[in-house]
Formats: C-alpha cells, sequence, structure tokens
C-alpha cells in the first residue's frame, strides 16, 4: 500500500546527475526540492527538465519545489576567522569601517537595538547588544566561538520588516518561466510578505502555489494568518531552531500541523529529519523517532535535506524514511489525529465563498466511509481544494483525485494520502466522469468490478465550479 505521508528531497551535488535522481524517484520521493542558495540559474534549469523528463519516463506526477534564498544577512568580509570567547566585548558595523564585526547591508544595522541578540553561524554563536552610537555597537558574548566571512546572521528579537532581494526576484521569475509546482518563501513574518511575493509572481505571469516556511519568532506571531494565506507550510525547524529556543520547535510543530489542518493546507516538516545519514547508512534512533513522531503529528509531508542534497546516502536515506513511514502508519497512534474529528474549515478561511459547499460535500464524503465500505474516495478535481479538504479528515479509505490538469496532478501530490492520476482527455459530462473513473481506476487496480466508491465532483463540469456533488456508485466493468 502507498504511504499517507509523503517524502520530500531535496536535490544537490550528490543527486543531481539523471542516475542518482532516478534512484531517488524509484525509492518513493514524491517530491523534488531545490534550494536556490545554492548553484547557478543554469543549473536549475537544468535539474528541473530532469525531474520533468525522468518522471514522465517513470509515469509519476512528481511536484517540483523551488525554494527562496530570502533576506539572507551575513556577517562581511574578516580579515581572518577569529575565536569569540564568553564575556568578551565586540564592535558591530557597517562593512569598510573599524569594527571587529562587520555586516554585509547596512539596513540590517537600522533595526538593531541594546538588549538584542545576534546570532552567528545557525545560532551556535550568540552576542547580546548592549550599546549603540551612530550605527556602531558594542556586543557581549554570551557564547563564544569562531566566526568568519559571510557567516549568515540571525536577529530574533528585531522587527526588521520582509525584503524581497535581487535575487528572489529573478528566482521568482525563473520559477514562473519554468512552471515548477511551488515556490517555498524563506524567512516570511507575516501574511503580508506572502502576498508581497505572490504580486511578483503575478507580474511574472504565473500563479506558482506559495509554501511559507515558518522560521521566524514573528512567523510564529503571524502563524494563524500566515497558514490561512499560504497555499502549504513548511516547520522549517533549521532556522526555527535558531531563531526560538529549541526546546519551543517540537510543540511548535505540533501547532503548526494542527493549524494546517484547520486550514487545510499541506505541512512539511523539514531539517535534519535523518541528518546523521549524511555519513553513516544508519540513521539514530532519535532520528528514527523524529521521522515516526512527524507522522504521529499528522505532518503530509517530511523533508530531506542535505541527506539527498549533499549526503553520502542519499538514495539509503530516502528508503529509510519510507520504512520508518510505513511502519508508523501501520500503528494505532498515527490514526490518533484522524480520531480528533475537524471541525468544518470555518468561513473566513475558505479560499471562495463556494468552498464552504466543496468542504461539507468532502466532509460527508469522509462520513460515508464509516457506515459503507468504501473502496476509494475519488475527487474528479480541476482545482485541487477538494483533495485538501478530503485529506484533513485523515480518513482510512485511499484518496484518488482524478484530473484532466499535469499541474494539479502535481501539486496534490504534496497532500497527505492522495494519489493523483491524470486523463489525458477532456471530461464533458458528470456520467462520463463516472465512467472514466471507473476505467482509470480498473487500470490502476485500485478497484474491481462491484467495488462501492465515492465520487466527488463540481457540476456542470464545463464550468469548472468547485465540488458540489457526491455520487456513491458501484464500479461497473468487465476485469
Ligand atoms: C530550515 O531552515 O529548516 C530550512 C528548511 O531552510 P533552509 O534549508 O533553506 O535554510
Amino acid at each position: 500500500m502507498d504511504l499517507h505521508a509523503k517524502i520530500v528531497a531535496t536535490i544537490g551535488p550528490a543527486t543531481a546527475d539523471p542516475r542518482s535522481l532516478k534512484r531517488l524517484l524509484k525509492a518513493g520521493a514524491d517530491a523534488i526540492r531545490i534550494n536556490l542558495s545554492h548553484g547557478s540559474g543554469r543549473e536549475h534549469r537544468d535539474a528541473v527538465a530532469r525531474v520533468r523528463a525522468l518522471s514522465a519516463e517513470l509515469r509519476l506526477h512528481v511536484p517540483v519545489i523551488l525554494d527562496l534564498m530570502g533576506p539572507r544577512y551575513r556577517l562581511g568580509r574578516l580579515e581572518a576567522p577569529r575565536t569569540l570567547r564568553r564575556g568578551q566585548r565586540v564592535v558591530i558595523g557597517a562593512p569598510d569601517t573599524e569594527v571587529d564585526l562587520p555586516v554585509d547591508d547596512v539596513d540590517l544595522l537600522e533595526y538593531l537595538k541594546p538588549g538584542d541578540r545576534f546570532l552567528i553561524g545557525d545560532g551556535l554563536v550568540e552576542l547580546k547588544v548592549t550599546k549603540e552610537a551612530d550605527l556602531r555597537f558594542v556586543a557581549k558574548v554570551v557564547n563564544g566561538g569562531k566566526v568568519s566571512s559571510r557567516k549568515g546572521i540571525n536577529l530574533p528579537d528585531s522587527d526588521m520588516p520582509f525584503a524581497i532581494s535581487k535575487k528572489d526576484r529573478s528566482d521568482i521569475k525563473l520559477a514562473v518561466e519554468l512552471d515548477v509546482d511551488y515556490i517555498a518563501a524563506s524567512y516570511v513574518g507575516t501574511a503580508e510578505d506572502l502576498r508581497a511575493l505572490r504580486r511578483l509572481i503575478r507580474r511574472a505571469g504565473g500563479e506558482t502555489p506559495l509554501i511559507a516556511k515558518l522560521e521566524r519568532a514573528r512567523a510564529i506571531e503571524h502563524l494563524d494568518e500566515i497558514v490561512a494565506s499560504a497555499d502549504a507550510v513548511m516547520v522549517a525547524r533549521g532556522d526555527l531552531g535558531v531563531e526560538v529556543p529549541l526546546h519551543r520547535v517540537p510543540v511548535l510543530q505540533k501547532q503548526i500541523i494542527e493549524s494546517g489542518r484547520v486550514h487545510a493546507k499541506p505541512v512539511i516538516v523539514a531539517t535534519q529529519m535523518l541528518e546523521s545519514m549524511m555519513q553513516n547508512p544508519r540513521p539514530t534512533r532519535a532520528e528514527s523517532s523524529d521521522v515516526a513522531n512527524a507522522v504521529f503529528d499528522g505532518a503530509d509531508a517530511l523533508m530531506l535535506s542535505g541527506e539527498t542534497a549533499a549526503g553520502r546516502y542519499p538514495i539509503e536515506a530516502v528508503k529509510t524514511m519510507s520504512r520508518i513511514i510505513r511502519e508508523a502508519e501501520a500503528h494505532r497512534s498515527s490514526t490518533r489525529t484522524r480520531e480528533r474529528a475537524v471541525e468544518p474549515i470555518a468561513p473566513a478561511n475558505l479560499p471562495r465563498d463556494s468552498s464552504a459547499l466543496a468542504d461539507v460535500v468532502s466532509a460527508a464524503a469522509v462520513f460515508s466511509t464509516k457506515n459503507l465500505k468504501v473502496r476509494q474516495i475519488v475527487a474528479f478535481s480541476q482545482g485541487g481544494f477538494t483533495a485538501r479538504a478530503i485529506a484533513r479528515y485523515r480518513p482510512e479509505t485511499p484518496i484518488c483525485v482524478l484530473t484532466t490538469e499535469p499541474r494539479v496532478a502535481r501539486r496534490v501530490q504534496l497532500v497527505w494520502g492522495v494519489r493523483p492520476l491524470l486523463l489525458e482527455a477532456a471530461v464533458e459530462h458528470h456520467d462520463e466522469v463516472v465512467d472514466r473513473v471507473d476505467r482509470e481506476l480498473l487500470a490502476a487496480k485500485l478497484v474491481r468490478k462491484g467495488d462501492t466508491i465515492v465520487v466527488l465532483m463540481g457540476v456542470p463540469i464545463r464550468d469548472r465550479p468547485l465540488t458540489n456533488l457526491m455520487r456513491l456508485h458501484r464500479v461497473r466493468g468487465d476485469t
């Protein structure tokens, strides 16, 4: 049986070549992420083309996620690496001035104030700002360590507004041109930041869905509005664990996943899931538990980063993750989230007025499976909303999405438990939908003649409304 939780694999030097990529997809990677913080535009173009070609060859619907670098602040150039010691005082300031630690972007200094933490290199080195005079800051070292040129900076206490860099603008154009399936938005703090990115996507001529990466303390304060306005979200535990105390991350993970379910938005849990597999063929016990617990929390997808991009065992990492998910899903606790029945989506959180109807019809479909032996819940979907509306109830019955849109087939692949099937030819009438459902599901061996299935669709079909019809149906055919 297919897994319900999906696997997102980041590709990089370890998996960029066609042979490794093919093995990655065959091992069970459902979606591919490309981290735009590394590599050139040319490499990204080639990688997307390769994923598309291999997915066609393997007859898979593989969404491609381009992950923007976002407003990444760094130290400027240091003459040589230096070690900072606890209690030491250092001066932070603009580049090309007489300071101990220059920053690469003076804008950052405008938002720094006494009392703020100044974190360097994934938060390993921590300074506390004590004094300011003319944009020169004195800071005391709280946790010492080695610092060097271009190390990343995090300012978890500052109100620095979201900024869209020149690189992000050009990467958005690239994402639209390549017709990728999702753009992951780094360092957003509010729903308005997502709206600013959407405006740029539209200006580039696209409507690429946005994955909001939750990795700033500010984003956690605006969690609900961000989840409501994103198309999907990511628990980006790498930066999140720098911006908020690490002991809060497990609980935040649960809260974000719950918010995703309330708003019918897929949630990806990311970073260090099988980190030790960068070097070793087996994960640690803690990593194995972490993957299983993300499944128990109800995540739609789990992500591999360095493990598949630059690790020594990328294929094994996907296979290992897949095995842990399978075992976790077979266990009763994975159904715990299902039993916590979900309320209908609050009207304010619905994308359109008519989606209330789609949500209620989806709930009815899931409800019908409790009293009838239903083999599949099938959504004939032209946009993908119904897939999310069904999946949020986490039904025991498999969910299949039939669509005539290759983009929709790829996008719904990220959603918990959803199997997409692409129809080659257009469908005009709802009776035809049911005939096609029978044929396609029989051919894919998902049903047998006489099985009961629930079919959801929006009628009249040619007007492409959201789902408004549920039909209980017995599969016809001669297989
Ligand atoms: C993260 O911070 O967890 C994350 C996924 O972002 P990135 O890998 O782009 O830093």
